[in-house]
């Protein structure tokens, strides 16, 4: 059964790259015919790794192509998912299984509300790729992947593949805890790199800030639900301020390249929580607003 792969970008390139030479069946969906063309010109997709480029010369189709999915990763940006996946409705197969990689919270329930027959696996990843060029993709940090599903803890028959694939990949029942406790550990330290304009060692010099937004972040996680993603947050945010010191967060990246941030789907998806659940949390809430108004002030959407 062939893996459909949408979304030829960072982690996209990554897991069809891996899956593809390990023998595995892999079929790419671009959004068009204009972006086919650009990819079959490429040749396939670049993957560089260790300095050394391989190209993987993967078939690729449109969104508009007929033929069945019965495996789809879904490799695109929070703020795409749920429409690239109302795109591909018609031709999921009955039992058909979405792994969603995306970042956040969120975006999930709106891709399950568009394929409310098909099964949604979450993927929480700590690995790291940017794209160089146009299908051309650099892996830039080793990491993990934590695969769940909170509907049903029963493990795919397929995860043996990506085992085959060297996807460095663990089953968990959490998964849930795992993309909250991610989303925090994000809300804590992006926004702050964008508004302070430096890298994540640079929040060190924000110790004040930087604690007050965990113990508000932990009063959301015990909050709504989720009291083990809160856990010493602050400690584990700190050690990422340390292990991570010389890079520019994603997000950081996002607005100094003028792209869209998946901001609905990280700060604001807290704040949203917050919300519902009457949590006063003013200095997630300011942060949020600061946020938005920096983006805004740039051009970039605030959603
Ligand atoms: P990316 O490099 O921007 O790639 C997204 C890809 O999705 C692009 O190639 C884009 O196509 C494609 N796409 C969007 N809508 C589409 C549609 N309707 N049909 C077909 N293709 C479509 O993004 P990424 O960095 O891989 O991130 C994907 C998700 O993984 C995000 O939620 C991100 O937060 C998460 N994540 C990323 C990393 C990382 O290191 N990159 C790590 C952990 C988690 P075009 O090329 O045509 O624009």
């Amino acid at each position: 059964m062939s893996w459909h792969v949408l979304g030829a970008g960072s982690l996209g390139t990554l897991w069809a790259a891996r899956l593809a030479r390990a023998g595995l069946p892999v079929t790419l969906i671009l959004r068009d015919e204009k972006r086919l063309a650009d990819y079959r010109r490429a040749g396939g997709l670049s993957l560089v790794e260790n300095g050394q480029r391989t190209l993987h010369p993967l078939p690729a189709e449109t969104l508009a192509d007929t033929a069945p999915i019965h495996r789809l990763l879904l490799a695109c940006k929070a703020y795409d998912a749920a429409s690239a996946v109302a795109a591909l409705a018609p031709r999921l197969a009955p039992k058909a299984e979405l792994l969603l990689l995306q970042n956040g919270i969120g975006s999930q329930e709106e891709v399950a509300a568009q394929a409310p027959h098909a099964r949604c696996i979450l993927v929480s990843s700590t690995e790291g790729a940017f794209r160089r060029a146009d299908f051309e993709v650099v892996f830039a940090g080793h990491g993990f992947n934590w695969l769940g599903d909170p509907l049903d803890p029963t493990p795919p028959g397929w995860l043996a593949q990506l085992e085959q694939a060297g996807i460095p990949r663990q089953w968990t029942p959490d998964i849930l805890t795992r993309l909250w406790r991610k989303l925090a550990l994000n809300c804590a330290i992006n926004p702050l790199t964008v508004l302070h304009d430096c890298r994540n060692g640079g929040l060190a010099e924000h110790p004040a800030e930087v604690a007050i937004l965990c113990a508000e972040l932990g009063e959301l996680l015990e909050g709504c639900g989720q009291p083990a993603a809160a856990e010493h947050l602050h400690d584990d945010v700190q050690r990422v301020i340390q292990a991570t010191a010389a890079n520019h967060s994603s997000m950081h990246q996002d607005v100094a390249a003028g792209r869209r941030t998946e901001v609905a789907y990280l700060l604001g998806r807290a704040c949203a929580v917050a919300e519902r659940h009457a949590l006063d949390l003013p200095h997630l809430r300011a942060l949020h607003q600061r946020l938005l108004a920096h983006l805004a002030a740039r051009g970039l959407p605030v959603h």
